[in-house]
């Protein structure tokens, strides 16, 4: 991806790589190649790296994420956040001292989407020298989610595909931790996300969603606690850090992505904000996290509901089957064919 002059963001500006003009970094001589307006900052390419992996460093710390950690699974799409998750808990694992494990899930998608996935995640766990696992959904449960899309409706499952994903991307990523024995599952959401997230979730009403969202679950039994160490960093950070880095990732979109327009809007309406207010998007997920999440938990307490095992599979569940072991029944009946 070329990066010339002045591609500006709402937040982050590259600063004319290739320009005539020059804008020094903040903390050095050098040329600056991109300004964080949210934290006043013009930094060159060696400083821009230093300033994220510190300050992913001293966010885990504050938010206690690894706290009590022997070791994370992190879980890689091969996209440019969950790619700069990886390389960011490895300087954690360093720092604080525990192991991370990587997992990647061959979820069968499209022509070449999943294949281009699986590479770019490879390259990385193996320049990072990481131990990883890639999970073939085919060949452990005989579908893909190209098969879902087409025939998930004739075998009875009603959902959209993206919402099954979701299950089936959480149901393995709980089975791998527990397979290599990880206390905490580590994922790439990043602010933007969240932000739309919380805005949706609110104007929806959707209490149990926004109660749910938070940047760290406790391990409850079976079910292996959650981390999302990406959540105060912008996907203009995510693919600035990929880009200067030079690390492999998959540029594609899913082809089963489509943009809610609603969500859109959301996207826009907070990026207009952030322009006029740098700094916004944190300011709105630190109050939610950090004061609003705590007193909504306090009072619904979703996280008491009792968890049982599944009749079929043993994994953590609230009813008697979980969504995952219905989700396998029902295409069981369609790949037999
Ligand atoms: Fe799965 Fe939808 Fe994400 Fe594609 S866009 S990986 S189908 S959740
Ligand atoms: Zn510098
Ligand atoms: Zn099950």
């Amino acid at each position: 991806m070329p990066i010339s002059t002045t591609l500006k963001f709402e937040n982050i500006e590259f600063l004319a790589l290739e320009g005539k003009f020059m804008v020094k970094c903040s903390k050095c001589s050098e040329r600056a190649v991109i300004r964080l307006r949210y934290a006043r900052l013009n930094l060159c390419k060696k400083h821009f790296i230093e300033f994220i992996e510190n300050r992913f460093i001293k966010l885990s710390m504050k938010n206690k994420l690894f706290e009590k950690v022997g070791k994370a699974l992190v879980a890689v799409s091969g996209g440019k956040d969950s790619v700069t998750l990886l390389h960011l808990m490895s300087k954690a694992a360093e720092y604080f001292g525990f192991e991370i494990h990587g997992l990647t899930i061959d979820l069968g998608i499209g022509h070449d989407y999943s294949r281009k996935s699986i590479e770019a995640s490879l390259k990385n766990f193996e320049m990072l020298k990481i131990p990883y696992t890639i999970f073939s959904l085919k060949k452990h449960y005989g579908f893909t989610i190209d098969d879902i899309a087409s025939y998930g409706r004739e075998a009875g499952i009603k959902k959209p595909v993206c919402s099954v994903c979701g299950t089936i991307k959480r149901y393995i990523m709980n089975k791998v931790a527990l397979d290599v024995n990880a206390d905490v599952i580590v994922t790439g959401h990043n602010l933007d996300d969240i932000v739309q997230y919380v805005l949706s979730s609110v104007y929806s009403g959707r209490i149990e969603d926004i109660v749910r969202l938070s940047l760290k679950t406790p391990t409850r039994g079976k079910l292996i606690g959650r981390a999302k160490p990406l959540a105060y960093f912008s996907e203009k950070e995510t693919l600035t850090y990929v880009i200067l880095k030079k690390l492999p990732f998959n540029y594609d979109v899913c082809p089963y992505y489509r943009p809610r327009s609603f969500h859109e809007k959301i996207k826009k309406i907070s990026n207009e904000l952030e322009e006029t207010v740098p700094g916004s998007k944190i300011t709105l997920i630190r109050s939610f996290l950090e004061k609003i999440q705590p007193a909504l938990e306090a009072k619904y307490s979703f996280s008491t509901w009792k968890l049982r095992e599944c009749k079929l599979c043993g994994m953590p569940t609230t009813g008697e089957i979980c969504s995952f072991c219905k989700i396998r029944l029902a295409m069981e009946n369609i790949v037999k064919r």
